[in-house]
């Protein structure tokens, strides 16, 4: 995999935007399932959704009060009946009549206005209107939805407001994509697993616990592997394992030039075809991307903030792609609250970022790409292009939220 060469750009680096682009026209949509509604929530949606019926399915009353005809606002009205939600009026009204009414129930015809509880006063099966309403108080049929309508579009994860459409459109089961099996493998000689005793010369995994719970805060199965030892023949062993019950694998650590980084070796050994290798971005330069029929492998450097970055930017499009969501993370856009200073600007830069409550943004103090403990009290990764040598107070910046 000596493809550095090819990647253009004049450190041989390939520009993120292009990496980036480059991983995703890799992707392939995933096969479908049905999930009952109630786990529906986190999937993505496999083809639209159209609406059965008109919402609301029939004019209602927006209040608690009497349901009458403007016409008659100024003078008493008879009380004719009461009608209730879940209920259907007996009969119409007609003129100088009203009807007590709550919240959501049926209009009567005749009816084109409802009073608020509130605002009349009932006495003796009369109702003199104290304040005339300012709106009709009435929700008319098919105001929101029209039977028919598309309410959701394929592609679109399903959240809690989605899940209410669905429910509103009686959806009890619904078509999802197959979530993409993510296995997550960290490799090194010197990782030992959080529980277990460090001797010296060995640090803790961090990768595995974080990759593993960012693909599944992100909607995806993730599988662990286990930690893998520097030798090809463990890297080879790791690929092999996860054949045929993952889509992608992420290794973190054994990308860069090392001499015990085997990962792109073995790749190109297996079978595998490089699509990206080595990318203009700071931090995670040694960034990996190749793929054999329908299996896709990331290399992430083993830095743990390279691993959290490049989860966030590059892993997790990819994966959402899989199940055809367009992931579109949310990027505030907000006033630098200091001037920033950078010593090189060929490679895009990711910076932990606050946001603070007067809305400015501040890169946080961070010592490199071993230093995740600034992501944790971050808000968000600031993004600073290419080209970029300074930044003055005030200046926009992009923030990715990542909380
Ligand atoms: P590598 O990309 O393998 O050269 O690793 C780069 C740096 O990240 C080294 O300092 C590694 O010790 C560290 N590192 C690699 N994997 C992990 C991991 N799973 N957890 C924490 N640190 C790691
Ligand atoms: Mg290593």
């Amino acid at each position: 995999m000596k493809n550095r060469e090819s990647a253009g750009g004049p450190s041989g680096l390939m520009p993120f935007d292009a990496a980036v682009e480059t991983i995703l026209s890799c992707a392939r949509l995933l096969g479908t399932e049905r999930v009952p509604l109630e786990e529906a929530a986190g999937r993505v949606l496999a083809g639209g959704i159209v609406s059965d019926v008109d919402m609301p399915p029939f004019d209602k009353s927006a209040m608690d009060g009497f349901a009458c005809r403007e016409a008659d606002l100024g003078d008493p009205m008879r009380v004719a009946m009461t009608i209730y939600a879940g209920e259907m009026p007996e009969r119409g009204i007609g003129p100088g009549e009203c009807a007590r009414i709550m919240t959501g129930a049926p209009l009567p015809a005749g009816a084109d206005t409802v009073v608020m509880v509130e605002h009349a006063e009932e006495r003796d099966g009369t109702v003199r209107v104290l304040r005339p309403p300012r709106e009709r108080n009435i929700c008319l049929r098919g105001e929101d939805v029209r039977g028919g309508d598309v309410v959701l579009e394929g592609g679109a994860r399903i959240g809690p407001a989605q899940i209410a459409v669905l429910a509103a459109v009686g959806a009890s089961e619904v078509a999802v994509r197959r979530r993409p099996v993510i296995g997550i493998a960290p490799t090194g000689d010197e990782l030992v697993e959080p529980g277990q005793a460090r001797s010296p010369g060995k640090i803790r995994n961090t990768n595995g616990p974080q990759l593993l719970s960012q693909a599944r805060a992100a909607g995806f199965s993730a599988e662990y592997l286990g930690i893998v030892r520097d030798e090809p023949g463990a890297i080879r062993a790791a690929l092999r394992r996860a054949a045929g019950k993952t889509d992608v694998v992420v290794f973190s650590g054994g990308v860069s030039m090392g001499e015990r980084d085997h990962v792109p070796a073995v790749l190109e050994g297996e079978g595998f075809s490089p699509r990206v290798r080595g990318v203009a971005v700071k931090p995670g330069r040694p960034l990996l991307f190749a793929e054999r029929d329908g299996m896709w492998v990331f290399g992430l450097p083993g830095n743990p903030v390279s691993t959290f970055v490049l989860f966030e930017t590059v892993v997790r499009p990819f994966c959402d792609l899989l199940m055809g969501h367009e992931h579109r993370p949310t990027v505030v856009r907000a006033p630098l609250r200091r001037a920033l200073t950078r010593r090189a600007s060929d490679r895009l830069d990711h910076v932990p970022a606050a946001i603070g409550e007067d809305g400015l943004a501040e890169p946080l103090e961070y010592h490199g790409s071993a230093h995740i403990h600034a992501y944790s009290i971050a808000d968000g990764i600031m993004v600073i292009p290419p080209g970029t040598k300074r930044l003055e107070a005030g200046e926009t910046v992009g923030v990715i939220l990542v909380r």
